[in-house]
């Protein structure tokens, strides 16, 4: 019986074309396998080229026969190792913040830093369209959370003249949306965070390595460091590594430490990724990264300029993330389909990742990609969104 309502539910999800399965991708490079057939890939995040760069595989290798496989315990026990600190000290110099935390994935930061800062009597301020699991660590902390208009600073304005807390009010953006690859008004939130005394805190996701002098992010590039209490990011993007961190004060970081449930009950990062982490950082600060970051920024424009010229609404912007929007979400993924049919590899994204009738292809694209390659995808998405009535 029980087993029963789970089919049932799982049939619903596939009526309603929001049915998910898992494909089988090898390496993470612009020529891929899918499901064993040659693809061009235009959906991962490898923005830089990272996840298969030399140095950092040989920092993991190395680190991984000096120091074993697995830190073993949680850091409050004894996973806390000379790497951890090491890596830390390198992100907060990066940073230009005075300490640094690192957390086992996003996921796990976003849920345990906001489920640690904010509780009952507490108001959390969060974009419509950031992460989820910015969503589930608000849940998670009890306290109450008031979704604002996408980037609409006056509408925040006047929530936050609205809604009093006698305890903390906790404002939290997405620096570079995952989805859609617009960057948060940070001036503006800034301001607004100072003013009404709330605490701010940025998801840099998709922007570390990626935006900023050396790649330090959305806090650089929207002229707002020092105004931002706590800058989450994460390793398994950009950096090509895996794994999270904060860039905070000693204060944060210590009240993190104390509380935060995701950091306190799960063994912590291993050394193969610490050291493949630790040499991401040292290279997105040095004269490759800023080539590298040089030749994303040509391949987005590219991108985005192919596409508006074939006649989609791709907004402008300078991020790697350019969706190509189609509503429903059964085109979604039949276009999805024909693309890989035609060598072309991109997701669909569907509610709820996104909200309804937003369904779109995500499109990215690396700085490993060729002007040739960026050519031949932005002519099948054209062709094919022709053939599906979407262009
Ligand atoms: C990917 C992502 C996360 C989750 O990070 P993981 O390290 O993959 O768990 C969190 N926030 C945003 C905005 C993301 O895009």
């Amino acid at each position: 019986m029980p087993l029963q309502l789970l089919s049932q539910r799982l049939e619903k999800i596939q009526h309603d074309g929001l049915y998910r399965s898992l494909r089988s991708v090898e390496r993470t490079t612009p020529q891929v396998f899918v499901e064993g057939r040659q693809a061009l890939l235009f959906c991962s995040n490898n923005y830089l080229g990272l996840a298969e760069h030399p140095s950092l595989a040989q920092a993991a290798a190395d680190a991984a026969l000096q120091y074993g496989t697995s830190s073993a315990a949680s850091r409050l026990v004894s996973g806390n190792q000379p790497l951890h600190a090491m890596l830390e000290a390198k992100l907060s110099a990066w940073k230009g913040t005075e300490t640094a935390l690192l957390f086992n994935s996003g996921y796990a930061a976003n849920t345990g830093i906001i489920a640690a800062l904010a509780g009952r009597g507490d108001i959390i301020f969060s974009d419509r369209l950031n992460h989820a699991s910015i969503i589930d660590g608000a849940l998670l902390s009890g306290a109450r959370l008031i979704r604002y208009p996408h980037n609409d600073t006056q509408a925040l304005a006047r929530l936050l003249e609205q809604h009093q807390a006698d305890g903390l009010r906790l404002i939290v953006t997405d620096g570079v949306f995952s989805m859609d690859g617009d960057i948060a008004p940070l001036q503006g939130i800034a301001d607004l965070a100072e003013q009404h005394r709330a605490l701010l805190m940025v998801d840099d996701a998709h922007a570390g390595g990626v935006l900023g002098h050396q790649g330090r992010g959305t806090v650089d590039y929207c002229g707002v460091t020092g105004r931002v209490a706590i800058q989450m990011g994460t390793f398994g993007k950009a950096l090509g590594s895996f794994g999270a961190y904060v860039a905070c004060s000693r204060l944060v970081r210590d009240y993190l430490i104390n509380r935060s449930r995701s950091l306190i009950f799960s063994t912590s990062l291993p050394p193969a990724v610490l050291a493949a982490s630790a040499a991401a950082v040292e290279l997105v600060q040095a004269e490759e990264g800023q080539q590298l970051r040089q030749q994303l920024a040509d391949n987005s424009n590219l991108l985005r300029s192919l596409l508006q010229q074939a006649g989609y609404k791709v907004p402008d912007g300078c991020t790697p993330i350019v969706p190509v929007m189609v509503g429903e979400a059964e085109i979604t993924t039949r276009f999805s389909t024909r693309l890989l049919e035609e060598g072309i590899f991109v997701q669909g994204i569907r509610p709820p990742t996104v909200p309804n009738g937003t369904s779109r292809l995500r499109c990215t694209v690396m700085a490993s990609h060729s002007p040739d390659q960026i050519q031949q995808a932005a002519a099948a998405i054209t062709r094919i969104g022709r053939e599906l009535g979407v262009l």
